[in-house]
């Protein structure tokens, strides 16, 4: 990446877009593209500027926070090149089925002593089917109701039929996450076990059963800036309303062990032209951004993100959430355990200087 004087006509153009976001409008797939192929820093730059405006004007000056605990670990059947808890690869992830009452009650005890609201609760695996693993499953999520401390998200994997949504959401399911992962076109480099289609399909049953989506992706598999393009376009079509967006952690044993790393305001980027595709949605800073964006971490923000996900992540360890919590007060931000989603009502557009 070289550094450029600053460039009038991008500059202008960025403004144009950034009002037009601002002011209720969309980016089209050919300007989303153009956010992401800037390359010099300057225009980078001046992007983030308008993301974070984007973000300020759309969740205000809140960073919803998330927790999550891994419900069943390891062996799962899918193949999904980037995790450590597939079966096919030979990695360091604990291994263990569902997690019993008992446990699932104490970490959800935990998390409403750290203060969280939503809890959400893994597991790797490919999916539900009606059957006794549903049974135990809603059992549990009526189990954590019924205590009434935190509100059980889920991430349960594939799911084929409407009955199985409408009976999570009948347990008390209000938020399930079911990532697309990347770009249609990628997919099958990534996974092939199951489809692009599996999961857009996934998607569709939960919103018929009244459940909030929680989708994204992740970046750093090879995929191009085109593909990233497309994901962003495709999470604003499949109507996500939370959005994670995930850097890749490279893990041995995992074919996309030895991926390069992207440059942490490669990454700053994506998450701002996420911010302009997607400005109502809650833009979720989620795995390996230790590792990818190194001390540029609490820029995320400022390039558009407004939540975070705190506490361990799946198979690898976060900082502590109360560096994370001071990381969102130096910049002068709230946290906050109580989400801003994408359904509710837009603030009125407001005039902008260009
Ligand atoms: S990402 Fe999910 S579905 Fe894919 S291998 Fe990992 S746990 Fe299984």
């Amino acid at each position: 990446m070289t550094v450029t004087t600053f460039d009038a006509t991008n500059h202008e153009r960025l403004s144009r877009l950034g009002r037009r976001v601002l002011g209720g409008g969309e980016i089209t797939r050919d300007e989303a593209l153009w956010l992401l192929n800037l390359e010099a820093t300057a225009d980078i730059y001046d992007l983030l500027a308008w993301a974070n405006r984007i973000r300020e004007h759309f969740k205000g000056n809140k960073v919803h926070l998330c927790s999550i605990v891994n419900a069943k670990a390891g062996g799962c059947s899918e193949n999904c090149k980037f995790c450590a808890q597939s079966a096919f690869y030979s990695t360091d992830s604990p291994r263990y089925g569902f997690i019993d009452p008992e446990p699932m009650l104490a970490a959800a005890d935990e998390a409403h002593r750290n203060g969280a609201v939503g809890f959400g609760i893994v597991a790797a695996w490919r999916g539900l089917e009606e059957g006794p693993l549903l049974d135990e499953v809603c059992a549990r999520f009526r189990e954590l109701k019924q205590q009434g401390k935190v509100r059980p998200d889920a991430s349960l994997g594939i799911i084929q039929n409407q009955r199985v949504a409408d009976r999570l959401r009948e347990a008390g399911v209000e938020c399930y996450n079911h990532n697309l992962e990347t770009s249609r076109r990628f997919f099958p480099k990534m996974c092939s076990t199951h489809t692009f289609d599996d999961r857009l399909q996934t998607i569709r049953l939960l919103k018929n059963a009244g459940i909030k989506i929680c989708s994204g992706g992740i970046i750093g598999l090879g995929e191009t800036r085109e593909d990233r393009c497309d994901l962003a376009l495709a999470l604003r079509e499949a109507g996500a309303d939370f959005v994670p967006v995930n850097m890749l952690n490279p893990i041995p044993g995992t074919p996309f062990a030895h991926n390069p790393p992207i440059k942490p305001l490669e990454c700053l980027q994506t998450i701002a032209c996420f911010r302009f595709v997607l400005p109502r949605q809650e833009i979720l800073l989620a795995g390996g951004r230790a590792v990818n964006l190194r001390d540029l971490q609490s820029m995320s923000f400022l390039a558009g993100a407004s939540a975070l996900m705190v506490g361990n992540y799946l198979t690898t360890l976060n900082q502590p959430v109360e560096r994370d919590l001071q990381m969102i007060r130096d910049l002068g931000l709230d946290p906050c355990w109580e989400p801003h989603g994408a359904t509710e009502p837009a603030p009125a557009p407001v005039p902008v200087l260009a």
